[in-house]
């Protein structure tokens, strides 16, 4: 069996494009979907996924490891750049798709069957509206209270919001007031019996995200994500030493190499490689088992499309220390018109029980994305009240 062509469809889905992979082989009706959705970088990973093809054409799809070896370590540039690192997970994920349907089960039955009996989902505030997610201005703390509410009538037992505001190096008590005020909202507005997340986007500096850390830590986060840059480790694991909330970070690291390092250094409770950027599925589950020494849990990065949570949900199925599934559901109205999905999701709870499909389980319709081509994604920027550069 042979690898005879790597295609990439573009579909806009307004804040990003996504990048769909599909691997052909030489057997009628048998190939791969993956996906490489990265933001603003859309035309790079597609040219990566064009350069590492003259690696991959002809030969044999199910050697996935052999293949990844090849991706990330051939070419002289190793594969742990963010753009690289994003091309090889879609092709790693399309390889792992064709050999669950050469053998006819889901992705998680290779790795050694189900280890739980469902997953489950959490949402973003507004359920990935990007207006509401992060636009929702962070003094109306109201709103976001509301916001939680309504997912929680949607059936979800967590969400995460952006309650923490655009904040410079050092600043007084006006962000930190408003952090609390919003997630003060939101604990009071679902009570005790739910999740809440609050994702930091590493706008803090190590400092101001301790401090945010400490205002937030008596509203029992189940976790608090990114509080500073993710290149300042020493910072993230002061952060997770200073405090009781868990800490969780990774989305933005590529390899086995970056996330060996927070574990060492105790740096968090909640690894969150991104399938579709740390090198696909045969590198997380590298990233899960040196986690699972680390008694570290796992919840992937997942705000992208459709084939990146199928890629979550069996890797979650087939990995114990694996705890929920990031899901975004209505970033676009026609997200059900582009892809059919094997799992299904329970509405009571928002669980997820295990796809039945053979590899990933999914369908991609090719007609339906041609409706939505490349544009150009959205402007999101973020500067300061004083027009320096800030984090978005
Ligand atoms: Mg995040």
């Amino acid at each position: 069996m042979k690898i005879t062509k790597i295609e990439t469809f573009v579909c806009n889905a307004r804040m990003r494009n996504w990048i769909f992979v599909k691997v052909h082989t030489d057997q009628a009706g048998l190939y791969g979907w993956g996906e490489a959705t990265l933001e603003w970088h859309t035309r790079a990973v597609v040219g990566a996924i064009e350069d590492i093809s003259q690696l991959l054409i002809g030969e044999d799809p199910t050697r996935v490891e052999h293949l990844w070896q090849m991706m990330y370590r051939q070419h002289f540039w190793h594969g742990n750049g963010i753009v690289r690192g994003t091309a090889i997970s879609g092709i790693d994920l399309a390889l792992w798709d064709i050999v669950g349907k050469i053998h006819g089960v889901p992705c998680h039955k290779l790795w050694g069957g189900a280890v739980r009996d469902h997953i489950r989902l959490y949402c973003h505030l507004g359920g990935g509206r990007m207006e509401d997610f992060y636009q929702t201005d962070p003094t109306d703390a109201r709103r976001f209270g509301d916001l939680a509410q309504r997912a929680v009538a949607q059936g979800f037992t967590a969400f995460k919001s952006m309650a923490v505001p655009e904040t410079m190096p050092l600043e007084g008590l006006r962000p930190l007031k408003y952090a609390e005020a919003c997630v003060k909202a939101m604990r009071d507005a679902v009570g005790d019996d739910i999740d809440i997340m609050v994702d930091c986007h590493a706008r803090p500096s190590p400092r101001m995200g301790l401090r945010f850390a400490k205002v937030l830590e008596p509203y029992g986060l189940y976790f608090f994500e990114e509080p500073c840059w993710p290149e300042t480790i020493e910072d993230i694991a002061l952060i997770q030493r200073s405090v009781s909330t868990p800490i969780a970070t990774g989305e933005r690291l590529v390899s086995q190499h970056a996330f060996r390092e927070l574990l060492e250094r105790r740096a968090c409770s909640v690894l969150q490689p991104d399938i579709t950027h740390c090198g696909g599925l045969s590198e997380a589950r590298r990233i899960a088992a040196m986690a699972e020494a680390y008694r570290v849990a796992l919840a992937p990065h997942n705000p992208q499309g459709p084939v990146s949570t199928a890629a979550s949900l069996e890797f979650g199925f087939a990995t114990p220390s694996y705890i929920i599934c990031e899901a975004v559901l209505d970033d676009v109205p026609w997200r059900s018109e582009v892809v059919r999905e094997g799992f299904t999701i329970v509405p009571e709870g928002r669980i997820v029980l295990p796809n039945t499909l053979p590899g990933l389980g999914i369908e991609i319709d090719e007609e339906a994305i041609k409706k939505h081509p490349f544009e150009q994604e959205v402007l999101l920027r973020s500067f300061y009240r004083d027009g320096s550069v800030g984090d978005w």
